[in-house]
C-alpha cells in the first residue's frame, strides 16, 4: 500500500531501527517509545485491522508471536517481561492502519487497562 507508513518502511522507502527481520515479519524500534524498550512487529503482508485477518493470513499472527518470542530474548527483556498490545480501530486508539503489535519493555509498567 503506498500510502501506508509501515508499507514504506517495509520497503525501505521511510527508514527505521530494525531489530528483526524474517520472511513474513518485520520488527523495529517505535519513533515516539513510552518505555525503554518499544518494538513495533508486524506482519511484511499489508492488513490494515486485527479484525480484517482472514482465515487463510491466521498463520501470520502465530509468526508475528514467534518473531515476539525471539526479540525478547535477543533484547534480553525475556526474564523481567514484557506488554504485547495491539490497538484496533478508533476506540482501540490504533493510528497506523497496518497491524502491529506493540512490545514495551525496561521499566515496571503500571496496572491499567491494557
Ligand atoms: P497505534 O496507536 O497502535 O496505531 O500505534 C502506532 C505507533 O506507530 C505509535 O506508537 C507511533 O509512535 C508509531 N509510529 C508511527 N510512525 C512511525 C515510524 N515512522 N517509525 C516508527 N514508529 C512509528
Ligand atoms: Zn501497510
Amino acid at each position: 500500500m503506498e500510502d501506508c507508513v509501515f508499507c514504506n518502511i517495509i520497503a525501505g522507502k521511510i527508514p527505521s531501527e530494525k531489530v528483526y527481520e524474517d520472511e513474513n515479519v518485520l520488527a523495529f524500534k517505535d519513533i515516539n517509545p513510552v518505555a525503554p524498550v518499544h518494538i513495533l512487529v508486524i506482519p511484511k503482508k499489508h492488513i490494515d485491522k486485527i479484525i480484517n485477518v482472514k482465515d487463510e493470513d491466521s498463520y501470520l499472527i502465530a509468526e508475528i508471536f514467534k518473531a515476539i518470542n525471539k526479540i525478547a530474548k535477543e533484547q534480553n527483556i525475556d526474564k523481567d517481561g514484557f506488554r504485547v498490545i495491539a490497538n484496533c480501530g478508533e476506540n482501540g486508539g490504533q493510528e497506523v492502519m497496518h497491524i502491529h503489535f506493540h512490545i514495551i519493555a525496561g521499566k515496571k509498567l503500571g496496572t491499567k487497562i491494557c
